[in-house]
């Protein structure tokens, strides 16, 4: 992954490579913000920065000020995610094939497929879904700790920097990221931890208050454009049958979105939160949609964000919080979901 493969960030990328290019490389480091925007691949391309030996710099005034070469041996090996200094670590559940005490090392050949598949913007959510597991939440458990111990004492292969990449590392359990802190508080040499997350809530405070931040922002609501185009026509079908409260085909829908991985329902209720929202300040204050705001569907795109009001909204955002809390809590997604529908189709008929 080379930079110049991230889209936007320019600012931000320009910063990290300074940092390199004048030595000052922090071991332990977190980049905190969605993946889909982009904090793996910043990660992934600041250890190939890192270890290029061949760092190209351009002129004043580009874009880019440095990337990697994209073309020595380090940088060959990271486009593959094949080189052997480079360890990923990242949420995990049993399987078929692993059915007790998942680790991440279980999964390596899975993992470095999913990110190239999706060019390292694969959201979790993503990630669970390559499995067709339903409603299960990885995590990074303590065998995951013990491989994290045991490869950062060990010397580096090829001689240069030995880089770890934990992904969602707020699905750390307290053990693993117990063993982590130890890591962090004794570095060994030419060792580079990168934390990549999407919630600070999540972590430890003392991992927190041991690791260098980097902040990436996101783009709109941190989906990619296929995931908002299928969510969007997911949204517009539910709302059309909600305003006209059609039993038959409305209890299709819920069986359908039930179907869905909950990591997907979660993130589904997320984009359905960040549309209420978009509609309402579309109707209050005519602030016009920017286009990763629109369903894709022209009658539907003018006609319904009028139906969130400022005498709704509340309610209505509270409902579908309520209803993302319920699924976080593994309540049965079909009653979430029908639940749902019924206060959503008054508060849309009583606007
Ligand atoms: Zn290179």
């Amino acid at each position: 992954m080379q930079f110049k493969d991230i889209e936007g960030q320019r600012v931000l990328i320009n910063h990290l490579t300074e940092i390199i290019d004048a030595g000052r490389v922090s071991h332990a480091q977190m980049f905190l913000g969605p993946t889909s925007s982009g904090s793996l691949a910043l990660a992934v391309a600041y250890a190939q920065y890192l270890g290029c030996e061949n760092r190209q710099h351009y002129p004043e005034g580009s874009e880019l000020r440095a990337d990697s070469c994209g073309e020595c041996p380090h940088c060959r090996k990271y486009a593959q995610l094949m080189h052997t200094d480079l360890h990923f670590v990242f949420p995990t559940f049993t399987t078929k094939k692993v059915e007790s005490k998942p680790c991440s090392d279980d999964f390596q050949e899975e993992f470095r497929n999913f990110l190239l598949e999706h060019r390292l913007l694969g959201t979790e959510a993503e990630w669970y879904a390559s499995f067709k597991t339903e409603n299960k939440q990885g995590m990074i458990r303590e065998r995951d700790a013990d491989n994290i111990r045991r490869m950062l004492s060990m010397k580096s292969y090829e001689g240069g920097y030995k880089v770890l990449v934990i992904w969602m590392a707020e699905r750390m359990n307290q053990r693993s990221a117990n063993e982590l802190l130890k890591t962090i508080e004794e570095p060994t040499d030419n060792t580079l931890i990168l934390l990549v997350a999407e919630n600070r809530d999540l972590m430890l405070p003392t991992i927190l208050s041991r690791v260098q931040q980097v902040t990436v922002q996101g783009t709109g609501i941190g989906l990619s454009a296929e995931q908002q185009q299928a969510y969007a026509q997911v949204f517009v079908s539910w709302m059309r049958l909600l305003f006209k409260l059609n039993m038959r085909p409305l209890s299709d829908w819920v069986d359908q979105t039930a179907g869905m991985a909950r990591e997907m329902q979660k993130q589904f209720l997320q984009y359905t939160q960040e549309m209420l929202r978009a509609c309402f300040l579309k109707t209050a204050a005519g602030i016009v949609l920017e286009d990763e705001l629109r369903f894709g569907d022209e009658k539907f795109d003018a006609a319904f964000p009028s139906m969130v009001t400022v005498r709704n909204v509340d309610k209505m955002q509270e409902a579908v919080n309520d209803a993302a809390f319920a699924l976080s809590r593994n309540a049965n997604a079909k009653i979430t979901f029908m639940n749902l529908s019924f206060k959503l189709s008054k508060l849309i008929r009583n606007r």
